[in-house]
């Protein structure tokens, strides 16, 4: 398989404390000695330290993979806690490499871990690469996907791809040599807002754990040349129905960075090739979001408490006005039921419109110009802005 002629583990050696802490792997034949020196030889790239990259983090750790890179420039927040398992509550606020670092060097003192604290870039993504024979995709936006996926085939590298999102998830292990990559399979990035992140959509706490856990079984098998890996399958998990499906894939022949006559021969502006932004953080990405006439939460509290009349339109989801609402706000409908409400909003009245943190309302804004109201705004910051500068005594989400 892909790693037996790239590494030498006859030059590694086991320490005494090493072979007693692996032992579990050692009397495994398909493992064993010789089993345990390519793991400590094998050179893993985790992109992302969030959701996937927890489990993928403590277990490669824990299996004594002995060179693990991290890249992410994030910092943990209250919200990451509910899954990403490798981070606790004394580290709110620390840089996640930070943490991730001195968790897994805390499972196990016999690894090197090296730390990337910047964004993923076309301008970084071969250099960063280069050193490590897996390359495990634990990111969570396309214009990053494409980027790790292209970047993996340029070099030659497989690349161990997961992916989730509410209950569903995906794994598959890509590798161009043998196999299809994340572009036969995807050609082209889905239209900005169509596939909502899990900071828009949600995700179970533990899913990432069940995919997270497969992508780090991928990489374990890879550096140890064993077993049947995902290469030429997409593994397709349902939690709710609690299902496994596969589904074949092909090399695609007419691919433009992995085909017969590739065109894409070098990194390209992958934020310009997905049509948004690579580095989105739990706002909401809005096409339309500057281009709309927006009012801040200052001016709108000062207009209520003027008494001012006009319509405070919530176009959040129902389960979300259970979380935290403002109690000014005159009319509540979900973003996609706005067309079919639009009588009861006049056209005559001012409307100001928003959400969690100004996205959607954008969009609102926008698709209420469309039908001839000229007098709404976009409130900026969504409800979140108003908690922190308005009202604290609101919980924010
Ligand atoms: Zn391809």
């Amino acid at each position: 398989m892909i790693m037996k002629e790239r590494i030498a583990p006859e030059a590694i050696e086991l320490s005494h404390e090493e072979i007693k802490r692996y032992s579990r792997h050692l009397i495994m034949p398909e493992v064993g000695m010789e089993g345990q020196r390519r793991l400590k030889a094998g050179k893993v790239l985790l992109v992302g330290t969030g959701g996937l990259g927890s489990p993928l983090g403590m277990y490669l750790a824990a299996a004594g993979v002995g060179r693990i890179g991290l890249v992410d420039y994030d910092t943990v927040s209250e919200s990451n806690l509910q899954r990403q398992i490798i981070h606790g509550t004394k580290d709110i606020g620390r840089p996640k490499l930070e943490s991730a670092r001195e968790r897994m060097l805390d499972i196990n003192p016999y690894i090197q871990i090296d730390t990337y604290e910047v964004p993923l870039t076309s301008d970084n993504a071969l250099d960063i690469l280069e050193p490590y024979d897996v390359i495990v995709d634990g990111t969570d936006n396309f214009p990053t996907r494409y980027l790790v996926n292209d970047a993996c085939v340029l070099l030659g590298k497989p690349n161990v791809y997961g992916s989730i999102f509410r209950f569903e998830g995906q794994a598959s292990v890509f590798a161009a040599e043998e196999g299809p990559c994340y572009r036969c399979l995807f050609p082209e990035p889905p239209p900005p807002g169509l596939v909502p992140s899990c900071a828009e959509g949600g995700v179970l706490g533990v899913l990432p754990g069940t995919i997270g856990t497969i992508q780090a079984t991928e990489t374990v098998k890879l550096l140890l040349g064993i077993g049947e890996s995902l290469v030429g399958r997409l593994l397709l998990y349902d939690a709710l129905a609690m299902s496994f499906d596969f589904v074949k894939l092909r090399k695609n022949p007419a691919c433009p960075v992995c085909g017969e006559q590739p065109t894409l021969t070098e990194l390209i502006d992958y934020e310009q090739f997905c049509g948004v932004p690579a580095h989105d953080t739990s706002e909401f990405a809005s096409e339309v979001a500057g281009t709309v006439p927006q009012i801040g939460v200052q001016e709108v509290k000062e207009r209520i408490d003027r008494g001012d009349e006009f319509i405070l339109l919530d176009v959040r989801e129902p389960h979300e006005w259970e979380i935290a609402d403002i109690s000014a706000a005159t009319h509540h409908i979900p973003k996609g039921q706005i067309l079919e409400h639009l009588g009861e909003l006049d056209t005559a009245r001012d409307i100001v419109v928003y959400c969690k943190s100004g996205g959607r309302s954008a969009d609102v804004v926008h698709t209420l110009r469309e039908h001839g109201y000229t007098r709404v705004k976009n409130m900026v910051g969504g409800i979140t802005a108003w908690a922190k500068q308005v009202d604290p005594s609101l919980p924010t989400y």
